[in-house]
């Protein structure tokens, strides 16, 4: 079976490194926060091009403690698209505030910024575009409205690990940016992580001092935090994958154009369109089917893992029927959640599992 991304074959390639720096953190004593978590924030600040990252132990703890530092509360209205991952609006949900929804753009898959507007209210406090599957939401556009509403812009960049819009890197446009550093991400470690990265030295502030109990010093509480703290393992892991984060990235890029240009000739697939101006880092590479069902029976009877990111859009999810939202509201999330089948993509797929998966999906035919 050639599974959905490959992260045994990745360790082969970094097996010394971590092996030294995983002995290097278990002789020092150390092993929550401390020189490891400090060292990876001033790298991981500088890859995304902003002066701080803070990290902590998850990707939904960013995107919680982010709102929290942008004084997101109860009572307020958080803007995002239903089109991702539950904890975008489970981190909103932390607040006590409401997830709102707007609908996508059609040929990218990221929160349309002409939907945006309407959506924002006195309650609204933030507005929170997803980089979904490493396609860069239309930031500029989106960070437009947010300064003359004067809400604040949080990106949800847990997909989008290097991705570009022009010349700036993703997490740098907005207030804060969010990302993940679970295992199968596009920077993964070997356990749960995550960071917040800024420019405000104030919001980095903040959200450093509510991953760890809201203590400035030991026991001296000033604030209501949380245990959200990075381990020294995960930091020194994530130093040396780090490193090859751009290698990787370059070869997502380079299986996602393999596949386009392969799979064009099926003019009843649609492909994944990048945004001109953009890179796409392809944490996700995923077409649209109609057959959707049948396709990834063929394509498991031919010996190749598929998956869907999502199935449902966050609206029609019944934990959060209380929304108020019904089937129609989101017409180009519910299509696109019922189209999308995601392929084989990481750095470590080679050139046959590639052409084995393309010859199998030319080959279906379901007629
Ligand atoms: C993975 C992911 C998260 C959550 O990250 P965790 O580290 O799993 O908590 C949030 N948003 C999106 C879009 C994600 O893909």
């Amino acid at each position: 079976m050639i599974p959905l991304m490959n992260l045994k074959r990745q360790y082969v390639d970094v097996r010394d490194d971590v092996r030294d720096a995983v002995d290097r953190v278990l002789e020092s004593g150390v092993y929550t926060l401390g020189p490891e978590v400090d060292s990876f924030e001033r790298a991981f600040a500088e890859y995304c091009g902003v002066n701080h990252a803070v990290a902590v132990n998850s990707g939904t703890s960013a995107l919680h403690l982010a709102l929290l530092a942008a004084g997101v509360g109860r009572g307020d209205e958080v803007v995002t698209s239903p089109l991702t991952f539950v904890a975008t609006a489970a981190a909103i949900d932390y607040c006590g505030a409401t997830p709102v929804f707007v609908d996508v753009e059609p040929d990218f898959y990221t929160l349309d910024p002409l939907k945006l507007e309407a959506a924002i209210n006195h309650k609204t406090k933030a507005v929170i575009p997803v980089h979904l599957h490493g396609q860069a939401a239309e930031i500029r556009a989106i960070a437009e409205v947010c300064e003359r509403r004067a809400v604040r812009l949080i990106e949800d960049a847990a997909q989008a690990h290097g991705t570009e819009y022009g010349l700036a890197r993703a997490g740098s446009f907005g207030a804060m940016g969010c990302f993940s550093f679970y295992p199968g991400k596009n920077l993964g470690a070997y356990g749960e992580g995550g960071a917040v990265v800024t420019n405000d030295v104030n919001l980095a502030e903040r959200v450093s001092l509510l991953r760890d109990w809201g203590s400035k010093t030991k026991y001296n509480y000033v604030a209501k935090g949380f245990n959200y703290r990075l381990e020294s393992l995960q930091a020194a892991i994530l130093s040396v994958k780090l490193k090859h984060l751009e290698g990787w990235t370059a070869q997502r890029i380079e299986k996602a154009e393999a596949y386009t240009t392969l799979l064009s000739q099926r003019e009843d697939f649609i492909l994944p369109k990048v945004r001109p101006n953009t890179r796409h880092v392809f944490h996700v590479y995923s077409i649209r089917v109609k057959r959707r069902q049948e396709f990834m029976n063929y394509m498991r009877e031919n010996g190749v893992a598929t998956a869907i990111h999502y199935p449902s859009p966050l609206h029609l999810l019944s934990i959060y029927s209380s929304l108020g939202y019904k089937k129609g509201d989101f017409p180009v999330s519910e299509m696109l959640a019922q189209e999308f089948v995601s392929l084989p993509i990481c750095p470590y797929i080679d050139d046959s599992e590639l052409l084995t998966v393309v010859g199998s999906a030319l080959a279906f035919s379901g007629s």
